[in-house]
C-alpha cells in the first residue's frame, strides 16, 4: 500500500510517499480502508523528533482518520466489513488503576496511534477494535476524521476538567487551530460567552462567525487590557492556553480571581517564563488535560451524530501530497482541520 512515511526525523523534506508492505492483522484488531485522514501539530512533533520517542522505522504519520471496515481480526464482534468507522488514537492498557477507572487518556502505558505506532496517513490503517467507533450516518467521512482528537480533547477540558457552566467567561488564545476552534464551539453549545485572540483578522471574522462574542487581533491591541475592559474589571473565568511561552503571562493577568487556566499543549513552547505571585494572590487553578477517556468520546460522537457539534474543514489534500499538507499545517494559515484523502 502507499503512505506517507519517514525514514528519520527531521524536517519536512524527510516526509516520503512510497509503498509499504501492510500489517499481518492481529486478533482484536480492525483493518481499516482509510478514506480521510485530518493532520494534527502532533504529526509535525513526531516528525522533529523529540528525546522520549523511539520509533521503529520507516514510520506512518498520522493520528486522526476515518475509512471502511476491510478486516477483522480474531474475536472482534461489534464490527462488519463494510462498515464506517472512525478512530480515537488514544491506545491504553486496559489493566492499570487508571483505566480500571475508566480514565484511559490517564493510563501510564498510554500510547497514539501515529507517534507511537504506525497512523493513518496511508491507504489502510490497522488499530486495535476498541479505538474504532461507528460513524454517525448523518457526518461525512472527512467531517468524522476532522472530529476525534481535537474534539475529544477541547471536550476533557472544558467540560470534565474545568466544569464549565452556563454564563461562564472563556478566552481562547489564537484561535484558528483545530482544538481552539472546538473548544469555541463547545463554550457556546454549554452556553459560555468565548473570547477569541488571533493575529489575523481572517480568522477573527471566521471566529465571530462561529459565535465567538469578543474577538481581539493580538497584534493590534493589549488583549490583556481589553478582556478587562470588556468584563468591567473582572477578568474571564477561564483561559484555554495551548500557546505556551508567549501567551502565558497574559493568561495569569487576564483570569479572574479563583478562575481556571487550562492547558493541553504549547504550541509557542513548553517553558513560559511565570509569575507565581500572581498564581497564588489570585488563588488561580492550573489544569493540565489530554485527549479524552472512552465514555467522553462516545459522549461526543452523540453530539456529532446530532448535529450539535462540527468539526471545521480548512482544506483537502490527496493523500500523496502530505507533505505540501503537512507544510501548510506549519504555515498556520489554516482555520479548522487539514485532510488527506483517498
Ligand atoms: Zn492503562
Amino acid at each position: 500500500m502507499k503512505a506517507i512515511l519517514i525514514h528519520q526525523h527531521g524536517g519536512l523534506d524527510q516526509i516520503q510517499f512510497e509503498e509499504i508492505d501492510r500489517r499481518q492483522i492481529e486478533p482484536g484488531y480492525i483493518l481499516v480502508k482509510m478514506k480521510a485522514a485530518a493532520l494534527n501539530h502532533l504529526d509535525l512533533l513526531v516528525l522533529e523528533g523529540f528525546p522520549a520517542l523511539n520509533l521503529e522505522m520507516p514510520h506512518i504519520l498520522g493520528a486522526d482518520g476515518a475509512g471502511v471496515v476491510e478486516a477483522l481480526g480474531e474475536g472482534v464482534e461489534r464490527f462488519s466489513v463494510g462498515d464506517r468507522v472512525m478512530l480515537n488514537a488514544a491506545m491504553s492498557c486496559e489493566e492499570c488503576e487508571f483505566c480500571r477507572q475508566g480514565e484511559h487518556s490517564m493510563c501510564i502505558r498510554l500510547r497514539l496511534v501515529g507517534e507511537h505506532s504506525h497512523g493513518t496517513f496511508a491507504e489502510y490503517f490497522l488499530v486495535p477494535a476498541v479505538n474504532i467507533e461507528k460513524i454517525p450516518s448523518s457526518v461525512s467521512f472527512e467531517e468524522a476524521a476532522a472530529f476525534s482528537l481535537v474534539f475529544q480533547t477541547a471536550w476533557r477540558m472544558l467540560k470534565t476538567r474545568v466544569g464549565l457552566k452556563a454564563g461562564d467567561d472563556v478566552f481562547i488564545h489564537g484561535i484558528g487551530g483545530g482544538v481552539c476552534s472546538a473548544a469555541l464551539q463547545i463554550v457556546k453549545l454549554l452556553g459560555g460567552r468565548a473570547f477569541v485572540s488571533s493575529s489575523s483578522d481572517n480568522k477573527l471574522e471566521k471566529a465571530r462567525a462561529m459565535g465567538a462574542d469578543f474577538c481581539y487581533s493580538c497584534e493590534q491591541t493589549n488583549v490583556v487590557k481589553e478582556v478587562y475592559r470588556d468584563t468591567a474589571k473582572r477578568g474571564v473565568d477561564v483561559v484555554v492556553d495551548n500557546v505556551g511561552e508567549s501567551t502565558w503571562i497574559q493568561s495569569l493577568q487576564m483570569v479572574r480571581r479563583g478562575g481556571k487556566i487550562v492547558t493541553c499543549g504549547a504550541t509557542s513552547g513548553p517553558n513560559p517564563k511565570t509569575e507565581i505571585r500572581i498564581i497564588f494572590w489570585k488563588q488561580i487553578d492550573i489544569l493540565g488535560s489530554t485527549m479524552s477517556n472512552r465514555s467522553e468520546y462516545r459522549e461526543l460522537i452523540g453530539l456529532l451524530g446530532e448535529g450539535r457539534l462540527k468539526p471545521v474543514i480548512d482544506r483537502t489534500f490527496p493523500l500523496a501530497e502530505g507533505r505540501q499538507a503537512l507544510e501548510h499545517l506549519q504555515g498556520q494559515k489554516q482555520f479548522g482541520k487539514g485532510l488527506l484523502v483517498t
